[in-house]
């Protein structure tokens, strides 16, 4: 695990109990900052990497503590991975409440693995499920589950497993 002791989020707002984010009652976070300016993105407000309000890993984690009730917590945005330090201390305290991780990305899982650097990894790591690739309207299916397009995929970690196998197999 990296050392560091980022613990300051952006965000551009809270859902404290949410049943669309991934499975069952959910906290949700929503990032601020996004770089990928998908044509019909329903948060542009989240694309500015000034905006929106500080909020301490620790004080989300507190407020997340007051309620049994949560399955877990979801990371969306903006775009989660690029704050990813301070999603870390989050993501490691949910886990160690025995709460899940649910993460959605712009990016695809490939892109991630291609990045250096360590967070990055170690947000996948401490991710239960990733909701990967960027929002295209053409694509656009309000049927799905979690998911705004066709092209996103609900990875689990076996799925990740085999993408990296194959993505070895390949290279
Ligand atoms: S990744 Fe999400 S927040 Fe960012 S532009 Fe695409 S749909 Fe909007």
């Amino acid at each position: 695990m990296p050392d560091s002791s980022i613990s300051q989020l952006r965000l551009s707002g809270i859902v404290e109990e949410s049943i669309v984010d991934g499975p069952g009652l959910r906290f949700v976070l929503f990032t601020q900052g996004c770089p990928h300016h998908c044509k019909g993105c329903h948060n542009p407000q989240t694309h500015s990497f000034e905006g929106g309000f500080l909020m301490t890993a620790e004080a989300v984690l507190a407020s997340v503590e007051e309620n049994p009730l949560l399955a877990g917590a979801t990371f969306s945005g903006g775009e989660p991975f690029e704050q990813a330090p301070a999603l870390c201390a989050v993501a490691e305290g949910i886990r160690t409440m025995g709460k899940n991780v649910v993460t959605f990305t712009g990016y695809t899982y490939e892109a991630l693995l291609c990045r250096p650097d360590p967070w990055t990894r170690y947000l996948l790591e401490l991710t239960d499920l990733l909701i990967d690739g960027p929002y295209v309207e053409a694509l656009r299916d309000p049927e799905l589950r979690f998911r705004g397009s066709s092209n996103q995929r609900e990875l689990t970690r076996a799925d990740r497993k085999r993408l990296q196998a194959a993505m070895r197999r390949y290279a």
